[in-house]
């Protein structure tokens, strides 16, 4: 059978190389692959170079007193983009390839309409859909009367389950198939995929685990992959790279960053010892310097699993930078987050990482139910007094997560605001105004603890820290007020800062 297996262009108003790494359409093409199906995989969102800007769709117009024609280190976005190509080029791509099925996945729900939109654009060949996106609110899908079936559950028990034919043969009857478990360690397929390069270096992703058992409340994982802990045997990811590896470069040999996907990389260090030093015998046997291999774990590391030994050790085995999740700082919302903290690791890890010049980022999350303007300001300050830059993640719901379940997980609202990026007041706790005045402060506290840029904006910083009131610079780079900051919190977020802090 012919299938073409799709992650459709999507539009926001950013994204990151490592969300679109695809790897769950990779398992899903191996599986087929080994079933004797001819599969096509079309990474849509990676087929142009840049995005394109496009139409701000309405659902989006919370955002417009927000938005400004502005540039510079203090911004919030401000352009929407597609990465990828039109809905009808996609469907007349995928139709040219003569499918008998087309298989569009779906890694967020917050993108929910890009794959709709295409299913309608696909005509009469059979449509699929599934992933994680689908897994944890199939019923839109099931609604759709372009979709012919909605394949909820992971892909390594689906495809194990029921052949194509089996499926096939439901379109018409019930639509929804939905698995019954969650995979096997043994079940799992090992994927390396490419998300981006340049002319020296290229990026790839991989994924060596599923489940978590943590339980943090914000936290999505176990509702698409259960809440224990499986895990890749070493040697299949090993054989993956090497067969990575194989695959001449049309460009050379470049340096690799290779992204550990995983959520909770740090469970077992003996796990992940043997998986880095398989990694690094076979980059080595490629004949390629091990200077040249990087490690990141883009979804942040468990800090609070590590010690100054093994941050080291992860040091020297080709971790370039570390990424830390603190979620949340505040001791009110730790509890009910269900979530750790354990600030004097988190100290130390970061002296230590200062010491040896490796750049290091701490995650919190805003907007939280119970989030408070003086709960954030004192995170904000937190993360700017320990030698670290800082990441913020704008809370948005999963469905499936408390508060967010059932028919109508949104409310009501449209789910293309659960993207991050669209600073939506889910929780009640925090405004619009609150949650985009949250995201300028930590841009600001980031560009004061960079040295070299710092110096550019000095005069931007000063107004700022002396009228306890947010700039930017407008169109003609001259410097304008921010319209609709949250005046409270910036003042309490900025209260007894300095420029330079030693000053
Ligand atoms: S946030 Fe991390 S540790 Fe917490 S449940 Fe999710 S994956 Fe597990």
């Amino acid at each position: 059978m012919r299938v073409v297996l799709v992650q459709p262009s999507l539009e926001d108003f950013y994204t990151t190389p490592h969300r679109l790494s695809a790897l769950g359409a990779f398992c899903v093409k191996s599986l087929l692959e080994n079933q004797g199906h001819h599969v096509t995989l079309l990474n849509y969102p990676l087929v142009a170079k840049k995005p394109r800007p496009v139409k701000r769709p309405s659902w989006a117009n919370h955002l417009e007193p927000f938005l400004l024609e502005e540039r510079g280190p203090v911004s919030y976005f401000t352009g929407w983009y597609r990465w990828g190509l039109d809905t009808e080029e996609e469907a007349r791509d995928i139709l040219s390839h003569g499918p008998d099925l087309v298989l569009i996945s779906l890694f967020a729900h917050a993108y929910s309409e890009e794959v709709l939109t295409l299913a309608r654009a696909c005509g009469k060949i059979p449509v699929a859909v599934g992933g994680a996106g689908v897994s944890v609110h199939p019923e839109p899908f099931v609604r759709e009367p372009a979709v012919d079936l909605v394949l909820a559950g992971e892909g390594e028990v689906l495809f194990r389950e029921y052949s194509l034919d089996d499926l096939l043969s439901r379109i018409g009857g019930d639509k929804l198939i939905r698995t019954s478990r969650y995979c096997t360690a043994d079940e799992m397929v090992p994927v390396i995929s490419e998300t981006t390069g340049g002319r020296t270096h290229r990026q790839a992703a991989t994924l060596l685990s599923r489940g978590c058992p943590r339980g943090c409340r914000f936290c999505s994982n176990s509702l698409t992959q259960g809440t224990s802990l499986r895990r890749l045997a070493p040697e299949r990811i090993a054989r993956a790279f090497r067969n990575y590896l194989a695959v001449p470069d049309p460009r050379g040999p470049r340096r690799l960053t290779l992204d550990l996907e995983d959520d909770n990389l740090l469970f077992s260090r003996d796990y992940l010892r043997d998986v880095l030093d398989r990694l690094s015998a076979e980059w080595q046997r490629a004949g390629r310097d091990s200077q040249d291999l990087f490690l990141t774990a883009e979804n942040g590391l468990d800090y609070e699993l590590l010690d100054g030994a093994f941050l080291e050790e992860l040091a020297d085995r080709g971790f370039r930078q570390f990424n830390f999740s603190l979620a949340t700082a505040d001791p009110g919302r730790l509890e009910q987050e269900n979530r750790f903290f354990a600030p004097e690791k988190w100290r130390s890890h970061l002296a230590y990482l200062k010491e040896k010049g490796i750049p290091a980022i701490t995650y919190f999350i805003c907007g939280l139910k119970g989030d408070t303007r003086e709960g954030i300001a004192r995170t904000l300050q937190l993360i700017h007094r320990e030698p670290t830059q800082m990441g913020i993640s704008l809370f948005y719901p999963v469905p499936g997560l408390e508060g967010f379940s059932g028919s109508d997980p949104y409310g009501g609202v449209h789910p293309g605001l659960s993207r991050g990026s669209m600073a939506y007041p889910w929780s009640g706790a925090l405004d619009t105004s609150a949650l985009v005045t949250a995201f300028r402060l930590a841009r600001l506290l980031n560009l004061m603890k960079n040295e070299r840029e710092a110096v550019l904006h000095e005069d931007l910083i000063l107004t700022i820290l002396r009228e306890k009131r947010l700039y930017t610079y407008g169109r003609d780079k001259k410097k304008i007020p921010v319209p609709m900051q949250d005046g409270d919190l910036v003042s309490l977020t900025l209260e007894g800062l300095t420029y330079p802090q030693t000053r």
